[in-house]
């Protein structure tokens, strides 16, 4: 039996979102860590954003490559958003943290792909990745959040 090293979909229709990822990893403002990151977030209606991480000398204030994505998509008037992919150094994929996690559930990410750039990839639902995410809902007075299509 021959084993695959990686799970794929059949269709890679992931590919050009993971390249976009790839190439704004590039831009990532790392000095301190020297660990660069790029993420590309596709809305629910096909739109695409990149974002790299952006370190600062006060540490707590650096930004994920994630968020930074996710944040100028919504900035220009998105509230759905589809999948992310993330591009990072190292030899394996780097997942995306709690942070993140939960604004992506903000927003409504189904999908997340960690990839290096030799190409090794990790997808995963958000879902599995943030089980019980908090929700505008839970707020008093609340019904829904940005997310429309709901996760629960
Ligand atoms: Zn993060």
């Amino acid at each position: 039996m021959r084993r695959r090293k990686e799970k794929r979909p059949r269709h890679d229709d992931v590919a050009p979102l993971v390249a976009a990822a790839s190439r704004a990893r590039l831009n990532a403002y790392a000095p301190y860590s020297r660990f660069r990151v790029g993420a590309a977030v596709r809305t629910h209606d096909g739109a695409v954003y990149t974002g790299a991480n952006i370190e600062n000398a006060s540490y707590p204030l650096s930004h994920c490559a994630e968020r930074v994505a996710i944040h100028k998509a919504v900035s220009d008037g998105h509230r759905r958003l589809d999948t992310v992919a993330i591009v990072a150094d190292g030899k394996g994929p780097a997942m995306p943290c709690g942070a993140c996690r939960q604004v992506m559930a903000e927003f409504g990410v189904r999908r997340v792909i960690a990839a290096t750039p030799a190409g090794r990839r990790r997808v995963r639902t958000l879902r599995h990745l943030l089980a019980e995410p908090f929700l505008a809902e839970r707020l008093p007075g609340r019904r829904g959040n940005a997310n429309p299509r709901g996760r629960a």
